[in-house]
């Protein structure tokens, strides 16, 4: 072999592993993926639902897999290759129906496409133990009676055997979440909404513990269908002049101030009745009412809870709405008193209901104050009850001066009366409690 030949093998040869170099370089990459799986707890059942998220971003993901060990036997529960070039990954999975109640140890991994380790990639790898319910909680409705008025309130006390994951009372589309009350008790507040069909109603305990696993259960309940006034409302231009400024900065694009009305009327109120929802929400496991709740002092009742209303305008029906409260009229500024103790969680300007306070009563019970011409609370603040929270006044879609009262259970409007009346609370609700 001539020596020129040796040089074009060795300078082909240089080529080669030159170009096997560069391509280590790229594919050779040391970086594991990340790797997450949720939720993260230490109890699951059949009906909890894992997931795996999964990222590298050099050479890509190439292989996923999930395991389960029980009694010294692995189950593979997903196991999968990856097309090049997976750079992000999000696989769900659930446990097998061959794995019973007891330990579990869940494994996942997950490797790169990197060249290293002998081609076998970099790993990330994810370990917990952790034990399988898949047997539903024993759920057992401690209170008798549940005599409840249409669009009042009731409530439910119920015991369990385990730990609650969540719980409470379904009633048609409403769900009122319960509460813990005391070791292995629960509690919860529900209310019949005032536009229910009665009749067709068949509330729900339903409970599920921290595995999810869920339970529905009847309990005895006595509807009492209610019927709730009419009324006919006169929308002057007077009026219209006078409250419709407050709403422009909601409405910048309406001149009139009769199509402000209708907006302010029907869009704003829903708006605001759908954030009393969510802030029901805001509450506390915890009673921090005492005795019957305060009613404005010295007042006369205006208008009712759950009244109809037709709004009139130039002698032309143009709305109509539901009025969800009790308005009560005294002298004008009167000062307004706390129902009952509790914590502030709404104090500011909030449409049709003007300068208003939400106080949190705890267990999903909140009142309302509402169209005050002050308020003497700042959200985050305990007040006790009969504190002055502020003052009567006409903010808001208000005709006049007075106190729009309201009750809410979850953020639903409900019955305000019943809070006022000790003999109700004592048969309604702390007879149940003790
Ligand atoms: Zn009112």
């Amino acid at each position: 072999m001539s020596s020129r030949i040796s040089y074009a093998f060795f300078f082909v040869f240089l080529l080669l592993a030159g170009a096997l170099g560069a391509l280590y370089y790229v594919k050779g990459e040391w970086n594991p993926p990340t790797l997450s799986v949720t939720p993260d707890q230490s109890t699951a059942g059949a009906s909890t639902v894992f997931t795996v998220t999964a990222a590298d971003a050099d050479s890509g993901l190439r292989l996923l897999h999930v395991t389960a060990t029980q009694n010294g036997n692995t189950i593979d529960i997903v196991k999968k290759d990856l097309p090049e070039g997976t750079r992000d990954l999000t696989e769900t999975f659930s446990l097998p129906k061959s794995i019973s109640n007891g330990a579990v140890t869940l494994a996942v991994t997950v490797k790169d496409a990197s060249w290293h380790r002998l081609g076998h990639g970099n790993r990330a790898d994810f370990k917990r133990d952790m034990t399988v319910d898949s047997k539903p909680p024993v759920v057992s409705v401690l209170s008798g009676q549940h005599n409840v008025n249409q669009g009042g309130t009731g409530l439910l006390v119920y015991s369990t055997d385990e730990e609650l994951g969540k719980s409470g009372v379904r009633m048609g589309k409403h769900f009122f979440p319960g509460y813990p009350y005391q070791p292995g008790k629960y509690l919860c507040f529900f209310a019949i909404p005032y536009n229910a069909d009665v009749k067709a109603l068949t509330p729900a305990l339903v409970a599920s513990d921290l595995a999810g696993n869920e339970v529905s259960i009847g309990f005895f309940f006595n509807p009492r269908v209610k019927a709730f006034k009419h009324d006919s409302i006169n929308v002057s231009d007077n009026f219209l002049q006078s409250k419709m400024g407050q709403f422009t900065q909601y409405y910048p694009d309406q001149t009139q101030p009769i199509d402000i009305f209708l907006k302010v009327n029907s869009e704003l109120r829903a708006k605001n009745v759908g954030y009393l929802l969510q802030l029901g929400r805001d509450t506390v496991p915890q009673k921090l009412w005492d005795g019957p709740f305060i009613r404005l002092p010295n007042s006369a009742p205006m208008a009712g809870f759950a009244d109809n209303r037709t709004y009139m305008h130039g002698g032309q029906a143009v709305d109509n709405q539901t009025h969800l409260g009790v308005d009560l009229a005294s002298l004008a500024a009167s000062p307004v008193p706390a129902g009952n103790t509790g914590r502030v969680v709404l104090a500011e300007f909030m449409g049709i209901y003007g300068n208003v306070v939400v106080l949190d009563h705890g267990f999903g019970v909140q009142s309302l104050y509402s169209h005050l011409s002050e308020i003497h609370v700042h959200k985050g603040e305990t007040v006790q009850r009969g504190q002055i929270i502020g003052k009567t006044g006409a903010t808001g879609m208000a005709g006049g001066d007075h106190l729009h009262f309201g009750m809410l259970v979850s953020g639903l409007e409900v019955q305000p009366i019943e809070w006022w009346d000790p003999h109700w609370i004592k048969d309604n609700i702390t007879s149940k409690l003790q």
